[in-house]
């Protein structure tokens, strides 16, 4: 009998596998969630729930709307934030199969009531016509035991390979003029894919302090942007994803890095950060009052220059690339 846990094993499992990328924690974690939530259900049998209730055993909550609905309100529960927003529909989809998992083991079993896979629009059970799980013979001991080898055992071996498996690494640019807050999606990206983060404000900060004068400022950015390239390449080269908060103002300029990533093998994806420049301008006045750590004071002169040279990405750029894939238009 498919108990909770192997039920979570198996989605687990299938979300270590459908990742694009190396796969996150969150989405493995919510995909298994996923998979064990249609036996809430339990509820039913202390609260005397009436067997032809929806909210009966294995009625509701092991349906195919509910599979649909679950996974797209999990998606948006616990995918809302833009470093999620390149896979969303993927996660989507990995969360719904998570849930029909759940169905699939659960109408592969021979014990208890068939399944109202059509709920809340038909009361009809069903079963497959193959039920190898389950034997009325085994008592609970055995088809515990039965579960462990046939279905926890195996999702567990495929669950840890999917996370061990190496995929190539990649190459996160992040796209935003100051102010629109760069380090703060940079940071969730770094915790969540385990990349490597380069911040050329951060470097420049323990070089010159935190209020270099703007020649100094100016003149420091390229090398230490040289320099963290250095350092992004051979990381890329080891397998180690890399989040570069360069701000890629230009299109051509994002067009190199990705090509540069392709070339060693590395996936890239930007995130784009665009904000209106009034509220810009309202976030980077705030900001020059204090200035926190790793922030230089800007002024409206400034940013009205720089908002004139920005590009943002088009719809085209926002989607991930693999190394394979070449550039839309033939960019460089
Ligand atoms: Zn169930």
């Amino acid at each position: 009998m498919p108990t909770p846990i192997s039920h979570a094993a198996v989605g687990f499992a299938l979300a270590a596998w459908a990742q694009q990328g190396a796969p996150t924690r969150r989405v493995c974690i919510v995909a298994a969630a996923c998979a064990a939530t249609p036996d809430i259900d339990a509820i039913g049998w202390p609260l005397h729930v009436a067997n032809d209730s929806l909210f009966a055993h294995r009625a509701l909550t092991h349906s195919l709307a509910f599979a649909v609905l679950g996974a797209l309100a999990a998606t948006t529960i616990f995918f809302r934030g833009p470093i999620w927003r390149h896979g969303r529909a993927r996660i989507a989809g990995i969360l719904t199969a998570a849930f029909l998992s759940h169905l699939c083991l659960d109408g592969l079993s021979s014990y208890s009531v068939g399944l109202e896979f059509l709920a809340p629009f038909s009361h009809q059970r069903y079963r497959f016509l193959w039920t190898p799980l389950g034997s009325l013979h085994a008592g609970l001991s055995g088809q515990l035991v039965q579960e462990g080898f046939v279905v926890l055992l195996p999702a567990l071996v495929i669950a840890w390979l999917g996370m061990k498996r190496s995929r190539p690494p990649t190459l996160h640019l992040i796209v935003g003029l100051p102010g629109s807050g760069k380090t703060t999606l940079a940071r969730r990206l770094e915790r969540e894919h385990h990349a490597l983060r380069l911040c050329p404000d951060e470097w420049i900060a323990r070089l010159y302090g935190n209020a270099p004068a703007p020649p100094i400022l100016d003149a420091a950015r390229d090398p230490v942007e040289q320099l963290q390239w250095t350092v992004a390449e051979r990381a890329l080269q080891l397998g180690v994803s890399v989040i570069l908060e360069f701000g890629f103002w230009s299109r051509s300029e994002r067009e190199q890095f990705r090509a540069r990533a392709a070339a060693l093998g590395a996936s890239s994806e930007v995130h784009a950060l665009v904000v209106p420049e009034d509220e810009l301008w309202a976030r980077l006045s705030q900001r020059n009052a204090t200035l926190p750590p790793a922030t230089f004071a800007i002024t409206r002169e400034q940013l009205a220059a720089w908002w004139k040279v920005f590009e943002p990405p088009a719809p085209e750029e926002l989607s991930r690339r693999s190394a394979d894939i070449a550039a839309p238009g033939g960019g460089t």
